[in-house]
């Protein structure tokens, strides 16, 4: 499949992409393409220009702040599980980024994207949403739920493996599912539950060393 014929612009700076956008409303921000291009393909997404955001420098890396950690949108997973800042301080989002696709999706893929994306079988929603991180952009939404019921469940208790099993049975409470070709309702809310229980198992394990 081919995508619709595109104009492409290659931005060197934030205030460049800024203005690209303003001067071509029309356009889709390209940062690693691996959710977009797939979808320009299918002919889901038709846009009239794509700006490519991919070489800005200032968009990228890992920053140790000293009382926060700053990510950049076009930070690839392979950057974030590279990063000794990164694994030292948030290993979820090191060993978050490591199970998202294949070498290729992961060397090419950005955080950015992906909240921007905002598919909610994504990982990155999640786990920034777990983090507590703050976003800096314009535009992003994310339809990963901080999952409250399970949080005020374990808050207090010894963790056993009661104690996570009925923190777990609370995980898909509040939740917008939905149901679709690839699974039901009642089967996301059945998963929510079980994996949220292996989750929690795995964390304690981690913690316990
Ligand atoms: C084979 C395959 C397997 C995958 N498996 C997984 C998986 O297991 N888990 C998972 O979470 N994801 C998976 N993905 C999706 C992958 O993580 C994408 O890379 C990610 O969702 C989008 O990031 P990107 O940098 O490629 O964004 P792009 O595709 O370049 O952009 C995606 C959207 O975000 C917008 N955008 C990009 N950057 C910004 C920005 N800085 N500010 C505002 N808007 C922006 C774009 O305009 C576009 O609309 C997979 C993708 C493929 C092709």
């Amino acid at each position: 499949m081919y995508p619709a014929a595109f104009d492409y612009y290659r931005a060197s700076s934030i205030p460049e992409a800024i203005k690209l956008l303003q001067e071509h409303p029309d356009a889709k921000l390209l940062a690693g393409g691996h959710s977009l291009l797939p979808a320009m393909k299918l002919r889901l997404s038709e846009p009239a220009a794509l700006i490519d955001i991919s070489r800005i420098a200032d968009l990228a890396g890992v920053q140790d702040a000293g009382d926060r950690i700053i990510v950049g949108a076009t930070t690839t997973y392979w950057q974030l599980m590279q990063s000794e800042v990164i694994r030292q301080s948030l290993p979820l989002l090191a060993e978050a980024s490591g199970v998202v696709g294949d070498i290729q999706v992961r060397n090419r893929g950005t955080i950015g994207g992906a909240l921007a994306h905002a598919d909610p079988a994504s990982d990155m929603p999640a786990a920034v949403l777990a983090l507590d991180a703050s976003i800096k952009a314009v535009g992003a939404g994310t339809y990963a739920k901080r999952a409250s019921a399970t949080e005020q469940a374990l808050a207090g208790q010894a963790a056993s493996d009661q104690a996570i099993e009925r923190a777990a049975s609370h995980a898909a409470e509040g939740l917008d599912l939905n149901g679709d070709i690839f699974a039901s309702e009642e089967y996301r809310a059945h998963l929510t539950r079980v994996l949220t229980q292996r989750a929690l198992a795995r964390a304690v394990a981690a913690a316990r060393g």
